[in-house]
């Protein structure tokens, strides 16, 4: 019987790829740089305090039918409150459609499949590069994307001229995709300045901004501050989407906790919003898990417990920066010949070395380094056990 012959294998997703060969190699010395989330300095995955403290309180409390709607509210209130501002006028006069959503990812497909919905015309403006599952998700949701353009390779920051550009070429009421902090790849992010002037020419375009918020708190250490391009943007009265996840901020990746808002005019619209979104996650998945959600809105509602969250949130980051001067120091005491300063003016989660692909063969080959072939270095890889190392490596394969 021939229903299946003609599937072939779906091509290998690139970080898999990476992790995988790390896992084959038998070397002591291996490095993984190829993981997107937070690893403690001796290299595992940690779960926060504030995660213990909320898993212990939640313990042994009943999850029932007749109260999970009001559990997942409850969280979608306290997260747009971190995306709009905790005194927000939206979140008051409750003018926007907030749903949960199976973390990040969740929350793009969810909103990817509404824009194809009700603006079956309209293409997603992405930023090149992107994270790579942009392009998968829109494309199955059968949304056409175009690239704006975004990095310089040459200066390894922002081309910001071309990007302002873009924005002006791309037809009236294009979907922008925005990176509010710590864009994934390249860890280069607008200053206020360029935001500012990014949001004043999407109005003058009437572009619609939909922001992928995968790391609020990981550029700069503070959960406000990561929210800055987006209340620019609220500030000049933009309507605005947003994908929040609480994978890397909140270490809770394997739990797909996540928000998608929509900004509505007034809270009659915020409603119809809300309940189309429903509509079409019950229709691909029913609803999302609740464990997760109870974490997120009992760690977002209890003042110490958020208090406590935001402290380790920048204990990581601290880490991150740490590892990055002190990366950047070693190429430096090696006389590389390179100018390594990017290391520390990029933010986030990665370096986006700039590595060629037969560098990053050849750090793999050689020193048992795994990262993806564009060169994007995981910094949370990086520890003080392996940063010599690296830095050593680094500077064998570019010297
Ligand atoms: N957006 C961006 C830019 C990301 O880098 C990621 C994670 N790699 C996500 C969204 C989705 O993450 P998750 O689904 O794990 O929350």
């Amino acid at each position: 019987i021939a229903w299946w012959d003609h599937v072939l294998p779906a091509p290998k997703d690139p970080i898999f790829c990476v992790t995988e060969a790390f896992h084959a190699d038998s070397s002591p010395n291996k490095i993984n740089l190829g993981v997107g989330a937070y690893r403690d300095d001796e290299g595992r995955p940690v779960v926060l305090q504030c995660v213990r403290e909320a898993e212990a309180r939640i313990a042994g409390s009943r999850f029932l039918e007749s109260n999970s709607a009001a559990v997942s509210s409850k969280m979608v209130e306290e997260s747009v409150k971190l995306v709009f501002g905790q005194d927000s006028d939206v979140v008051n006069e409750g003018r926007f459609a907030g749903v949960q959503a199976l973390s990040g990812t969740g929350a793009c497909r969810l909103f990817a499949e509404f824009q194809r919905r009700f603006h079956p015309e309209s293409r997603i403006y992405l930023p090149d590069p992107t994270w790579s599952n942009h392009h998968n998700i829109w494309r199955d949701a059968q949304v056409p994307a175009k690239n704006y353009h975004y990095y310089h390779p040459d200066s390894k920051g922002l081309n910001f001229s071309a990007l302002i550009d873009d924005i002006k070429n791309a037809p009236d009421g294009s979907f922008f995709l925005l990176h509010p902090c710590a864009h994934n790849p390249t860890g280069v992010d607008p200053t206020e300045d360029q935001w500012k002037e990014i949001s004043y020419q999407c109005k003058v375009k009437n572009h619609f901004p939909f922001f992928d918020m995968a790391y609020q708190g990981f550029a700069s250490g503070d959960l406000e501050k990561d929210a800055q391009a987006i209340r620019i943007f609220l500030e000049d009265g933009h309507l605005i989407g947003c994908a929040q996840s609480f994978a890397k901020n909140m270490g809770l990746y394997e739990h797909r906790v996540g928000c998608l808002s929509i900004l509505c005019n007034d809270s009659k619209q915020g409603a119809a919003v809300r309940s189309q979104l429903q509509q079409i996650a019950s229709a691909m998945y029913g609803s999302p898990p609740v464990h997760g959600v109870l974490l997120v809105s009992t760690i977002l509602s209890n003042p110490d417990m958020k208090s406590l969250w935001i402290e380790e949130v920048k204990m990581m980051l601290y880490r991150i920066q740490k590892m990055r001067t002190t990366l950047q120091e070693s190429l430096e005491n090696l006389d590389s010949p390179l100018n390594w300063e990017n290391i520390t003016k990029q933010v986030g989660l990665f370096f986006f070395s700039g590595l060629t692909p037969n560098q990053v063969e050849q750090l793999a080959r050689e020193f048992h380094i795994y990262m993806t072939r564009d060169g994007r270095i995981s910094m949370s890889g990086v520890t003080t056990g392996n940063v010599n190392y690296l830095a050593n490596a680094i500077h064998e394969v570019t010297r």
